[in-house]
C-alpha cells in the first residue's frame, strides 16, 4: 500500500486547467440570493420586508414569507437547483443538511412547490444529533428556523444543485442545539451595548456590528497516501510517525512559491468561493511543509462564520477532485507546526466607524480608548470562558503543548499603546512625571501608524484596528469563541455604562465620569496584559504569579461553561440558559471522550496490525541471518545482535504499553459520568499515546524500509 501510494502520488497529472479565463467580478455571488437577486425576484413589499429583517431584525409576516418563498424558488430553479435544504450548524462541528426536492407528484404530473412553511421552519429528524440531554425522547423534535440575516445560496455538486437556507437549530422548547442561535443573540447584545456607548460620543450611531475576518490554516496531503494511513482517515491526524530529517527548520516553505498542483486546487476553491460570495483575498504557504493559509475580507460576524463553515466544506469537496485531502486538524503531524484560525474581530458602527481604530480628533479617540480598554477588561474577567470556547481534543495539541499560542490567555497591545495607556493612567495623578505626560490621546493615530511591533506569540493581539484571537483551532466553528467574545465585551460595556451613568447622575460631568471609570477598568486589567514571548517558561512562571489560568486540557477548560462567570456573562445577558450551558458542557465533554476513544482504538489497531508485523518480520530475518552465518561456520556480527536487541526491546514495550492503554480504556468506558470519563480519557489514556509512540517511531527507524507499511512523514509532507 505504501509504495503504491507513493507511485500514484508521484505520477499525478494536473487535471484542472486554471488557464481558462475567469472573471471573478462576474462570478462573485452568482450563487447567492443576495440583494440584487432579491430585487429581481421579489416584489417590492417582500424585498422591503426581508431588508428590514436583515438590518434591524424585524419579523417577516406569513404573507410576506409566502412571497419570499415563491421568489426564492423561482431564483433557485432559474439557477438549475432541484432540491432545497435547511443548512445548520449542530454541535457536531460539521454543518448539516437534509434535502427535499422542489417537485412533488400532483395529479400524475410533477409540480414544483416551495411554501413559506418550507422556507421558515423545518423539523429535521435530528434525534441523533448531540443535545446534551436537552431533548427528552418525548420531545425529541428539533426545529430549524430561517436566519434571514445570512443569505440563501446554491451549493453545487458535480451532478446537482441544492438551494441552501441558513437556519438556527433549536429544541421543541426553544433551547439552542447549534452554534448559530447563541451567536445571533450575542450579536444583538453587543450591538446594543456598543451602540449605547457610542451615544456618549457620536449621536448619529444607531447600530453596531461585530466584524470578523478568519484566517484559515490547513494541510494538504495526497489522497493515495492519506488512504494508506488509517490514523489520518479515522482521526484526521497521524498518531505515529518519525519526524523527517528535514522539517520546517530551514524556513523555506513560508511564503515560498506555491506548487502547481496546490495552486490549481486553491484557484478552484477561489472560483467556487466567489460564486458563494465568500470574499477570499489572500493565499500563501504557511510555515510547515504541506501547510497553507487563506483569508477572506472581513464581514459581519454571523456571515463570516457561515462563510468559514461553507469554505471548509468547499475545500474538502474540491480537495477530492484534485486527489488531495485537506486536513483541518489542529495538529496533524507531531513536531511540525499545527494549524489555527485567526479570528480578527472588531466593532463597526452603522455610520462606518471602526471602534477599534483611533480617530482623527480627541472625541473619537476617547471612544476608541473606551472600547479598547473595556475589551481588555472583558478578557481579564472572561479569560477562562474564552479558553473554554476554543477547547477541543484537537486544539489541546496546540494550546496545551509547546505550540503557538499557549493555554494562558493574555492580551498584547504593543509598546506604543502601552505607553499611551500608562500616560492615560498617570494623567492628573501624583506620579505624573517625566515626558510620558506628553503623549496626548489625540495623537494615538500618528503613534500607531509606525507601531510595527507585531507579536506572533500572543493569543489575543491588538493589530492596529482590530483584535486578533489566534488561539482558535483550525477545525473549530468560530461561532463559539465569537459568541463568548461578543458576550464578554457586551457584558463589560453594560457594566461600564451603568457606572458612568450613575456618576453622571451624581453630578459629575460625562467626560470625567468616563475617564474615571476607564482608569478603574484598566487598573484591574493589568494582569492580562503581556508584551513578551508567550512561549517562554518565564512567562508561564510569571503568569502563575499573576494568578492567570494555564489550563492545558479540555475537560478542565470546559468547567468555565458552568462557572459563576458564565452565569454573569451568558445567563444574565440571555445568551444561554443554565440548562443550555450544562447541556453544552455535557456535549463537549462527550465529544472529547469520544475523540480520544477513537484515537485509542486506531492506535491499538496500528500497533497490532501495521507496526508489529513488519517489525517482527524484520526480527525474524535478523535471527535467520545469524543462524545461517553460524550454520556456514561464520562468526555472526555484533551488529545483528545489537539490532535484534533494540528491535525486540521496542516491540515488547510498544505491545505492553498498548495493552495497558486498552485496559485503561475499558475502565474509562465503565465510568458513570461523562465528566469522569472525559477526565480519565485525558489522564489515563491520551497521556499514554506519546509513550507508545516513542517505541513505534523507534521501530520505524530501525525496520527495513521496504517492509514498512505506513507512508512516512517525508512522503506525506513532501510529495505532491
Ligand atoms: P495577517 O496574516 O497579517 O494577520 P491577513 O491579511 O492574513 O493578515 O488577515 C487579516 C484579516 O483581518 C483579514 O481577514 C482582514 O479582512 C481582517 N480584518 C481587517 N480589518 C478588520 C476589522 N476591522 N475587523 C475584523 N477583521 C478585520
Ligand atoms: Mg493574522
Amino acid at each position: 500500500m505504501r509504495f503504491d501510494s507513493i507511485k500514484t502520488a508521484t505520477n499525478r497529472k494536473n487535471k484542472f486547467s486554471a488557464k481558462h479565463k475567469v472573471s471573478f467580478t462576474e462570478l462573485y455571488k452568482s450563487n447567492v440570493f443576495d440583494d440584487s437577486a432579491m430585487r429581481d425576484f421579489l416584489s417590492k413589499e417582500a424585498y422591503e420586508s426581508v431588508s428590514a429583517a436583515i438590518s434591524n431584525g424585524k419579523t417577516i409576516n406569513r404573507k410576506m414569507a409566502e412571497h419570499v418563498a415563491a421568489g426564492m424558488k423561482r431564483w433557485a430553479l432559474s439557477k438549475g437547483a432541484s432540491h432545497y435544504t435547511h443548512w445548520f450548524q449542530p454541535l457536531t462541528g460539521a454543518t448539516a443538511e437534509k434535502h427535499d426536492s422542489f417537485y412533488e407528484p400532483d395529479n400524475g404530473k410533477a409540480v414544483e412547490k416551495f411554501s413559506a412553511n418550507a422556507l421558515v421552519q423545518q423539523e429535521p429528524d435530528a434525534s441523533s444529533l448531540p443535545n446534551g440531554g436537552l431533548r427528552n425522547t418525548f420531545e425529541a423534535r428539533g426545529y430549524t428556523a430561517w436566519d434571514p440575516s445570512s443569505p440563501a445560496f446554491i451549493h453545487e455538486n458535480t451532478t446537482g444543485k441544492t438551494l441552501c437556507i441558513p437556519t438556527v437549530f433549536v429544541s421543541y422548547n426553544g433551547e439552542a442545539l447549534d452554534y448559530k442561535a447563541p451567536l445571533l443573540k450575542s450579536v444583538n447584545l453587543v450591538d446594543k451595548a456598543a451602540t449605547d456607548i457610542c451615544k456618549y460620543f457620536l449621536k448619529k450611531v444607531t447600530s453596531c456590528t461585530a466584524s470578523l475576518g478568519i484566517e484559515q490554516e490547513y494541510f494538504l496531503v495526497d489522497e493515495a497516501m492519506f488512504n494508506a494511513r488509517p490514523d489520518l482517515v479515522m482521526c484526521g491526524r497521524t498518531l505515529v510517525g518519525h519526524a523527517p530529517a528535514k522539517g520546517q527548520q530551514m524556513d523555506d516553505h513560508y511564503f515560498g512559491s506555491i506548487p502547481d498542483r496546490v495552486f490549481n486546487y486553491m484557484y478552484e476553491v477561489e472560483i467556487e468561493a466567489a460564486k458563494l460570495g465568500i470574499p477570499l483575498k489572500t493565499r500563501h504557504n504557511e510555515v510547515a511543509p504541506g501547510q497553507y493559509e487563506c483569508a477572506p475580507m472581513f464581514e459581519d460576524v454571523n456571515l463570516a462564520v457561515d462563510h468559514n463553515q461553507l469554505l471548509m466544506d468547499l475545500m474538502d469537496q474540491i480537495a477530492h477532485k484534485h486527489h488531495f485531502r485537506v486536513l483541518f486538524h489542529e495538529k496533524p503531524f507531531a513536531q511540525i507546526n499545527g494549524s489555527g484560525k485567526h479570528n480578527n474581530w472588531s466593532l463597526i458602527t452603522n455610520t462606518g466607524v471602526n471602534l477599534l481604530s483611533p480617530g482623527t480628533d480627541p472625541n473619537s479617540n476617547m471612544l476608541f480608548l473606551t472600547i479598547f480598554i473595556n475589551t481588555i477588561k472583558a478578557l481579564q474577567d472572561n479569560a477562562d470562558i474564552i479558553r473554554a470556547s476554543i477547547a477541543s481534543a484537537s486544539n489541546d495539541h496546540r494550546l496545551g503543548a509547546n505550540e503557538a499560542p499557549p493555554a494562558i490567555i493574555s492580551a498584547f497591545i504593543g509598546s506604543k499603546l502601552t505607553e499611551v495607556l500608562e500616560a492615560f493612567m498617570n494623567d492628573g495623578t501624583a506620579d505624573n512625571t517625566g515626558d510620558k505626560k506628553s503623549i496626548n490621546i489625540d495623537k494615538i493615530p500618528e503613534i500607531l501608524r509606525d507601531n510595527t511591533d507585531r507579536n506572533r506569540t500572543s493569543p489575543f493581539a491588538f493589530t492596529g484596528n482590530k483584535f486578533e484571537l489566534r488561539a482558535v483551532g483550525s477545525s473549530t466553528n468560530s461561532a463559539q469563541p465569537m459568541t463568548a467574545l461578543n458576550a464578554a465585551v457586551a457584558n463589560q460595556l453594560i457594566a461600564f455604562k451603568k457606572n458612568v451613568d450613575a456618576a453622571i447622575a451624581s453630578g459629575i460631568d460625562q467626560k470625567s465620569a468616563i475617564i474615571a471609570e476607564l482608569k478603574s477598568a484598566l487598573k484591574s486589567s493589568q494582569n492580562i496584559l503581556f508584551e513578551g514571548n508567550n512561549y517562554s517558561d518565564e512567562w508561564a512562571a510569571e503568569a502563575e504569579k499573576r494568578g492567570l489560568s494555564n489550563i492545558k486540557n479540555t475537560p478542565e477548560a470546559l468547567k468555565a461553561y458552568i462557572s459563576k462567570q458564565a452565569e454573569e456573562t451568558f445567563v444574565n445577558n440571555g445568551i444561554f440558559t443554565n440548562e443550555e450551558l450544562h447541556a453544552r458542557y455535557e456535549v463537549m465533554l462527550e465529544d472529547y471522550a469520544k475523540k480520544i476513544q477513537i484515537e485509542g482504538r486506531v492506535l491499538g489497531e496500528l500497533v497490532y496490525s501495521h507496526i508489529l508485523p513488519p517489525a517482527i518480520d524484520y526480527l525474524t530475518s535478523l535471527a535467520n541471518n545469524v543462524k545461517s552465518l553460524k550454520d556456514a561456520g561464520l562468526k555472526a556480527g555484533a551488529a545483528q545482535s545489537e539490532l535484534i536487541e533494540a528491535v525486540s526491546k521496542h516491540i515488547d514495550a510498544a505491545k505492553q504499553k498498548t495493552d495497558q492503554m486498552i485496559e485503561a480504556r475499558k475502565k474509562a468506558n465503565a465510568m458513570d459520568s461523562t465528566e469522569e470519563m472525559a477526565v480519565s480519557y485525558h489522564y489515563d489514556i491520551k497521556e499514554s499515546f506519546e509513550d507508545i509512540r516513542y517505541h513505534t517511531d523507534k521501530l520505524e527507524q530501525l525496520v527495513d524500509d521496504k517492509n514498512w507499511q505506513l507512508p512516512k512523514y517525508r512522503e506525506l509532507l513532501f510529495i505532491r
